[in-house]
């Protein structure tokens, strides 16, 4: 990819990466901020997605090395600028896939972890070792939580903690209160996240060199996007379920009777029943159609954690798709832990077999196109917003793609959209119906869009040519 533009670089505090619809909501800004004794934190907005909260100065402004440490801050350093010096001996480099030593397919074939996963378990196993073999103290990750938030970071120390938080959780977290802690309080920690949380955290541990020593594995998952709180809340709607009654929320039942990419939503409620429904039957269970997507992914260009020491997604091809017991990609990006993982090889507590970039990146098509091909596009029709920051990826603009994918790329960039915003009007007027018709009828289009085939691809094809969109 090319070299990074810094033209129209600006570099910021929180409230303009928010306003520029850039900011993920990570939490790195609140944690340096509370370091610095300002009365800052994360909050859900009207939108169901947490953004820093604080003085309107402190917004303006953001921690000293803010601009270098947001991870989608046009001036920090891009996702190859840090492969590049966190991975500089690695023996394969590729396009999509970034810099890595080892990569493989499988699933963690020590008992418990694969049941436990959404995928074959390699997350919470690799966690796992690293406190069992002492290298790491805990290991910041997502769990469930009480309160108003369903899931939040948190620091885990024993096996039984880290076994509690397996599961993919496709919700809105952030890591300030995990950051502080971890800066406070010497040892030394394992991160988990998704490809822009672990860029927030090199650009941290670029910046300071306490949470450099401090945080000495990074684990990453692989990406689609990030949904807000409304995904879960739309869900129990769909379900008849009143998001009070809801106690405990399984994205991705396992079953090992269907195949993987199956997924089905399960609720626990308060009463001790639970609820169930494929997400197929549900109206934004297209993952690919970006319902409630927050904004800040439309720009960006990692899909597979380019920063992270290892990297895990799940192998979406077949024979794997089919296999509902999970199956992972791993990608392994440091020396230790290529040491790691070949070592439990050998001792057949892992089941991996070595792939290479191009089966990795065949297991992620989808996600890729959007972040390269979709990426190129969307930024062609990116304006700067009256005095906020304009995005500067690796990817350049670019509209030479068919009208087909343009339309396909414009409906999902609106459902995003205005998913979030017809959910908070109907939410206020207490009218789901007014969303539900909305999405159901979105999704249709989008459907339309993406899977057609011949005369009416061309027939949207020749629409989009008449109204002169790009
Ligand atoms: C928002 C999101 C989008 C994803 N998109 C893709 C994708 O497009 N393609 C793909 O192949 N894979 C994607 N994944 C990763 C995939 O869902 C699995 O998490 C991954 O394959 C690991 O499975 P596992 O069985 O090894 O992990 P498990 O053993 O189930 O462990 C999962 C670990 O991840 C932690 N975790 C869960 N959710 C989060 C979160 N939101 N932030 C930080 N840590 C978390 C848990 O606490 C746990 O430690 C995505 C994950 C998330 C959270």
């Amino acid at each position: 990819m090319p070299e990074r533009r810094l033209e129209h670089a600006n570099p910021a505090g929180p409230d303009a990466i928010v306003r520029a619809g850039l900011c993920i909501g990570c939490g790195s800004c609140v944690a340096q901020g509370r370091l610095d004794a300002h009365r800052v934190d994360m909050a859900l907005d009207r939108y169901g997605e947490l953004r820093p909260r604080g003085s309107p100065a402190w917004l303006r402004e953001g921690p000293a090395p803010f601009a270098r440490t947001c991870p989608f801050s046009p001036v920090a350093a891009n996702e190859s600028q840090l492969a590049d010096d966190l991975f500089a001996d690695t023996a394969h480099a590729d396009g999509e896939v970034g810099r890595f030593r080892a990569a493989y397919v499988g699933h963690v074939a020590e008992p418990g972890f694969r049941e436990r996963g959404s995928s074959g378990g390699m997350v919470s196993w690799t966690a796992g070792e690293l406190l069992r073999t002492g290298a790491v103290d805990a290991v910041a990750h997502v769990a469930p939580a009480d309160g108003e938030r369903l899931f939040r970071y948190r620091l885990s120390r024993t096996p039984d903690e880290l076994a509690a938080g397996a599961k993919s959780r496709y919700y809105p977290v952030e890591m300030s209160e995990v950051l502080e802690t971890i800066r406070r309080e010497p040892g030394r920690y394992a991160v988990v996240g998704v490809p822009c949380f672990v860029k927030a955290v090199q650009l941290l541990r670029r910046e300071d060199p306490v949470m450099r020593e401090r945080i000495v594995a990074t684990l990453g998952l692989f990406c689609g996007h990030m949904k807000s709180t409304r995904l879960i809340e739309s869900f129990a709607l769909q379900m008849a379920v009143p998001m009070a009654e809801v106690r405990g929320v399984d994205f991705r039942l396992k079953n090992a009777q269907r195949p993987a990419n199956w997924y089905t939503a399960h609720f626990e409620l308060r009463d001790g029943r639970t609820v169930q429904r494929d997400w197929f039957h549900l109206a934004e269970g297209d993952w690919g159609s970006g319902f409630f997507q927050n904004e800040a992914c439309n720009f960006c260009d990692d899909v597979v954690s380019e920063t992270a020491d290892i990297a895990f997604g799940d192998a979406w091809v077949e024979p794997y798709t089919s296999d509902g017991r999970g199956t992972n990609v791993v990608i392994v990006r440091s020396a230790r832990m290529q040491a790691m993982v070949a070592r439990a090889i050998d001792e057949g507590r892992l089941a991996l077999a070595p792939v290479d970039a191009a089966f990795v990146a065949r297991t992620q098509a989808a996600g890729l196109r959007h972040r390269r091909e979709g990426l190129a596009y969307r930024l062609s029709w990116q304006r700067a917003r009256a005095g906020s920051v304009r995005p500067v990826k690796r990817v350049q603009a670019d509209t030479g793609i068919a009208w087909q994918r343009k339309l396909v790329y414009r409906t999902r960039a609106a459902i995003s959209t205005w998913s979030r915003r017809l959910f908070a009007v109907s939410r206020a007027a207490r009218a789901p119906w007014l969303y539900l018709g909305w999405a159901r009828a979105a999704l249709t289009l989008y459907h339309a869009l993406a899977y057609s085939r011949g005369k009416l691809g061309a027939w949207f094809a020749r629409i989009a040519r008449t109204a002169g969109s790009t």
